[in-house]
């Protein structure tokens, strides 16, 4: 394992190509956001890949090279191939790490990996958010404080349709008095996975400072400690056997 964390960033790329609003927050695309954000740090290699490219971005040797896979996705969940869904979804029982933001809970992948409903409440309108940091020693949250806030942010509200999470590491609050898991772990196989809830499209959420640390944090948890493939061999033994009972 080499010491620069391999990261693609993977984003649908839709709404800025048909909402001059997101376009205008995020010219390059969400993706571009992201992963310019990842690329001031020097441990990190960072790569993009979208929807409409070719095997969606993610071809074998592009996923093979991926130590952590970010995963933002709303529109078009259903156009990911099954396919690019089930190879991603190897590749972290292998150990790649995944994190999934925002509306990828309902994305492939991720209900993939949960093997739950991933369902949730949501609200556009004029909510703020208060993210609650409730795992101050994960290496997820640090640099950020007791919480930090978010002035206009989709609310997503519970019951969240996950398995119980590995470590809850936010819980967030929105003006309109609901409470949302909004950041959590899982393993899975050698695989580490956290989800992030905010990043609605139609705001900054991107650009937030404190955003931008979890994203940071969270790709270097996430890193692969082992690469495992899958394998179910019949396995010769150890010692010499007893000899098999005479029929
Ligand atoms: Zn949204």
């Amino acid at each position: 394992m080499t010491s620069t964390i391999s990261v693609t960033v993977w984003g649908e790329f839709r709404h800025e190509k048909k909402n001059p609003k997101v376009s205008s927050i995020y010219p390059e695309g969400m993706h571009e956001a992201i992963a310019s954000a990842l690329r001031r740090a020097p441990d990190l290699a960072v790569r993009t890949a979208t929807l409409d490219e070719p095997d969606h971005g993610l071809p074998t040797d592009v996923l093979e090279r991926t130590d952590v896979l970010v995963w933002w996705g709303h529109l078009a969940h259903q156009e990911v191939s099954d396919a690019v869904a089930a190879e991603v979804q190897r590749r972290v029982l292998e150990g790649m790490g995944l994190i999934v933001l925002h509306s990828g809970h309902y994305s492939k992948v991720f209900k993939r990996l949960m093997g739950t409903t991933c369902s949730l409440k949501w609200r556009e309108a004029t909510d703020k958010e208060r993210l609650w940091n409730v795992a101050p020693s994960h290496p997820i949250t640090e640099g950020v404080g007791d919480y930090f806030e978010l002035p206009q942010e989709e609310m997503y509200g519970e019951p969240f349709g996950i398995p119980t999470p590995d470590e809850l590491i936010f819980i967030s609050w929105f003006t309109g008095g609901e409470v949302f898991r909004s950041g959590a772990t899982w393993q899975r196989g050698h695989g580490r996975v956290f989800y992030f809830r905010p990043g609605h499209e139609t705001y900054p959420t991107y650009h937030d400072a404190n955003v931008q640390r979890i994203v940071l944090n969270a790709v270097r948890w996430a890193r692969p400690t082992v690469r495992i493939k899958d394998s179910a061999p019949c396995s010769p033994p150890l010692e010499p056997l007893p000899p098999a009972p005479s029929s």
